[in-house]
């Protein structure tokens, strides 16, 4: 299988087609963007630490029966993943209210939420991904009754698992943003987990001093991101605990190796 062209260039992913039209390469960038792009800059070794951490959550999923468009990854910045045609929904689930909602509603900062709590967002930069009701999805068919209802489940289930997950190493799941789209194969269409689940889409605080290890680190001026995004990445076991090597130095020892080849 060959990597083809560009097909797609988002803020923090370029999707490349391959030879096998069911699979596209997705390359994680070291861009980091916020409030709709305002605030830009590069943070050298974040796309690694992503395609790492994306990488070990979307894996975990599959093993208990979250289908995910995950096949493997292949180096320290690309993943093979199945091409599906993504419903234009953010999905949007929060355990504790921080960030827009806390502005939106007027609720304090920290509120541990009853039950998790799903919002949707249109996908749409242009528009700022305003929120929207269930009702919108189907009134302007974004996608079917039966889709949103396959969602709701399967996002609960991401919920429980994930909150499982960084509760065994320390972290609160705070909230975070998830993606899905339709994989069609053998004239079916079902509904996948897609995109990527990392501390830039997830809101992640230390369990016992809620010091931030996500991409608030960088909408809030913070500093530190790679530090961050590293811990979590030792905690959940993918980088070794006694490992001092920064993600910096992760993508250089890549480069050279790749050279000496
Ligand atoms: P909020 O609505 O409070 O800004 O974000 C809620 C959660 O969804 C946060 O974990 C945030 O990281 C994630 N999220 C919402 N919209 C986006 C987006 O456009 N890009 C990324 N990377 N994460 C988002």
């Amino acid at each position: 299988m060959k990597k083809g062209k560009k097909l797609y260039e988002g803020k923090a992913k370029i999707i490349y087609a391959t030879t096998d039209k069911s699979l596209v390469i997705q390359y994680f960038k070291d861009d980091a963007t916020a409030f709709n792009n305002q605030k830009k800059t590069t943070i050298e070794g974040k796309g690694v630490l992503n395609n790492r951490i994306s990488e070990h959550i979307l894996s975990n999923l599959s093993q208990i029966g979250i289908k995910n468009h995950l096949v493997k990854r292949l180096n320290m910045r690309e993943q093979i993943i199945k091409l599906v045609e993504i419903i234009p929904i953010e999905f949007i689930v929060r355990n504790v209210a921080t960030g827009s909602i806390t502005k939106r509603l007027g609720i304090e900062d920290g509120t541990i939420l009853k039950e998790p709590l799903i919002e949707y967002c249109l996908k749409d930069d242009k528009l700022g991904d305003p929120l929207i009701a269930e009702e919108h999805i189907y009134a302007f068919d974004w996608a079917t009754k039966k889709e949103i209802e396959k969602v709701k489940k399967m996002i609960l289930r991401i919920n429980d698992f994930m909150i499982g997950m960084f509760r065994g190493v320390g972290i609160k799941l705070i909230d975070f943003k998830l993606e899905f789209g339709r994989f069609k194969s053998n004239g079916k269409s079902e509904v996948i987990l897609a995109d990527e689940i990392s501390p830039d889409t997830c809101r992640l605080w230390d369990s016992i001093t809620d010091k931030k290890l996500d991409k608030d680190r960088f909408r809030k001026d913070l500093g530190d991101l790679i530090p961050a995004y590293t811990e979590v990445a030792k905690r959940l076991g993918i980088l070794h605990e006694q490992s001092n090597v920064s993600a910096v130095n992760i993508t250089k020892l890549s480069s050279v190796k790749r050279k000496r080849k």
